[in-house]
């Protein structure tokens, strides 16, 4: 049964989509779609209010947002309850979003008025001129978010773009819209001026009407099958994007680990919000001689998970039926294919809605989907190799490039083997956290995408750094100017010869 589905609704009127929770499949509330009307009115909203939000100083702006973070914190079960509704996820993992967003707006709130501070940048050869650098808002910010942390990915990018100077149009996942609605709950409860923020809850048809619509820029979260839409239609209006999409994260376990702590990772990366995030460890590629004890630690860990929708429980249900559909095919194409199932591998029987088991793979080959496809669910393949070279040729034969861990004793060889591994972000004897660690900027190469989010890169991305170039001394002409003349000429090129051909030069060059 799908989460979201259908209402029939009379001619004339708005599509209508009827929800239902993935824990217990029972009907949780309705969505209307809006449309491109409804798209286009709110960017006219958010363009009209753009001048008076950016005329307001850092600290203003900063205010709102500092605001919001109270908010937070007094109505956080209220928050908390409403995305546990959609998601299912345990409440400690719904209040790590409300926590990672306490955090986002207060590092923004504190740092944007350094971050993105005119400043003078020294000019190394046209000493008569003087550089600034103005990190001008860009307008309106379209911003599109996917189910799977469905508040947080919605409210970050938002409260960077609104302390960049941008107004903000977001387009929250038609399978989580009430926690895309907590973002517009928040930013009223905090005040914020009319048309700072805007909201509009829709499927793909209103994401592909805010792509169109007479935006600035626009932060895209969600697959890479979307992205590529995204950023084609982007590229044709020539809007800047960025565009955040889907990994396959591989682990690499050395001989010198930590095995204790390596497993735990591994289960905890591969399992959290049940296998649906973006950076999970997909896939583990695990050095010989420590496989079989690594395999057994892990098994045991899985073993413990309690999985549930009431009380204290690790795993929750997946969020979207049409994900658990992938999984089972993942999993069932591992399986014909001659991989061994030492953990779960099916639907938990005991549970009416969308649940997977914790699932541990192993006897896995790089021809199998579950190595090669973005899973998005609680499976963790672990493949056993003969060394690290062998691991690290295996992490970067894949098409995604998002992020990565390592797993040795030895620091100095764990960062040389992360900088080898092509991802956009790495981690030593830990997993994912780069999108949590806020100073990180955090993008994906390959088909994980385009650009980067969060950190000072992150922030400067709402902006266009522009440069001004300021005479500091007011001569009637210059070098360069007219008249041209054979003087000038060999003027011009005794200057090259002693800039760039004597060491004299060097030091100016
Ligand atoms: P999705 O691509 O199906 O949807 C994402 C958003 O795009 C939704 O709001 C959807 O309504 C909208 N959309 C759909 N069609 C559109 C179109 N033609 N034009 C514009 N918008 C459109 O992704 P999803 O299933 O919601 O999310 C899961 C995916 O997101 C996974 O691949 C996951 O890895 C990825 N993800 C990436 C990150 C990251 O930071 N890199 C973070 C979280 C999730």
């Amino acid at each position: 049964m799908a989460v979201v589905e259908p209402v029939p609704s009379a001619p004339g009127t708005r599509r209508r989509l009827r929800l239902r929770s993935p824990a217990t499949l029972e009907p949780i509330g309705e969505l209307e779609v809006q449309g491109p009307e409804d798209v286009h009115a709110a960017v006219e909203r958010a363009r009209k209010a753009q001048p008076g939000w950016a005329a307001l100083s850092f600290d203003d702006r900063a205010r709102y947002l500092k605001r919001a973070v109270r908010v937070l914190l007094g109505r956080q079960d209220e928050f908390v309850d409403v995305i546990v509704r959609e998601t299912g996820k345990p409440r400690t993992e719904a209040l790590g979003e409300i926590l990672a967003a306490c955090d986002a707006l207060t590092f923004y709130a504190k740092r944007a008025k350094r971050i993105l501070a005119d400043r003078t940048v020294p000019v190394h050869l046209m000493k008569t001129k003087r550089l600034r650098l103005s990190y001008r808002p860009l307008g309106v910010a379209g911003i599109i978010t996917p189910w799977n942390f469905p508040f947080i990915l919605a409210l970050n990018p938002t409260a960077q773009a609104l302390m960049a100077g941008n107004t903000v149009v977001l387009k929250p996942s038609e399978v989580t819209p009430f926690s895309g609605r907590l973002v517009e709950e928040l930013f009223a409860a905090a005040g914020l001026p009319e048309g700072a923020f805007n909201l509009v809850l829709g499927d793909g048809e209103t994401g592909a009407a805010l792509v169109e619509a007479d935006v600035d820029k626009i932060s895209f979260t969600g697959s890479v099958r979307t992205g590529r839409k995204v950023g084609e239609a982007c590229g044709r209006r020539l809007v800047p994007c960025t565009l955040e999409l889907g990994g396959k994260d591989p682990m690499i376990v050395c001989a010198d680990a930590d095995l204790e702590r390596a497993a735990n990772g591994a289960v905890y990366g591969a399992f959290t919000n049940a296998g649906q995030v973006c950076v999970s460890t997909e896939r583990v590629y695990v050095v010989d001689e420590v496989a079989d004890e690594f395999v057994r630690r892990v098994v045991a860990r899985t073993a413990e998970l309690r999985q549930g929708a009431r009380g204290e429980f690790e795993i929750g249900p997946m969020i979207f039926a049409n994900q658990l559909e992938v999984v089972e095919r993942h999993v069932a194409d591992a399986v014909a294919k001659g991989a061994r199932v030492l953990a779960g591998g099916r639907r938990n029987p005991d549970q009416p809605g969308l649940f997977y088991e914790p699932t541990v793979l192993v006897d896995v080959r790089h021809d199998m989907q579950i190595m090669r496809e973005e899973t998005f669910g609680p499976v963790l393949p672990i493949m056993r190799v003969r060394d690290e070279d062998e691991a690290l040729r295996l992490a970067n034969d894949s098409p995604y490039g998002l992020n990565a861990n390592v797993w040795t004793r030895d620091k100095r060889k764990g960062e040389r083997l992360a900088k080898a591994i092509e991802s956009g972000s790495a981690v030593v004897n830990d997993c994912m956290l780069t999108y949590g660690v806020t100073e990180s900027p955090f993008g994906g190469l390959k088909d994980s995408g385009v650009g980067q989010v969060n950190g000072e890169i992150g922030l400067r991305s709402f902006c266009h750094a522009q440069s001004i170039l300021i005479d500091r001394f007011g001569a009637k002409s210059e070098v360069l100017w007219y008249p041209y003349s054979g003087r000038k000429l060999s003027l011009l090129r005794r200057a090259m010869r002693v800039l760039w051909g004597t060491p004299l030069g060097r030091l100016f060059s």
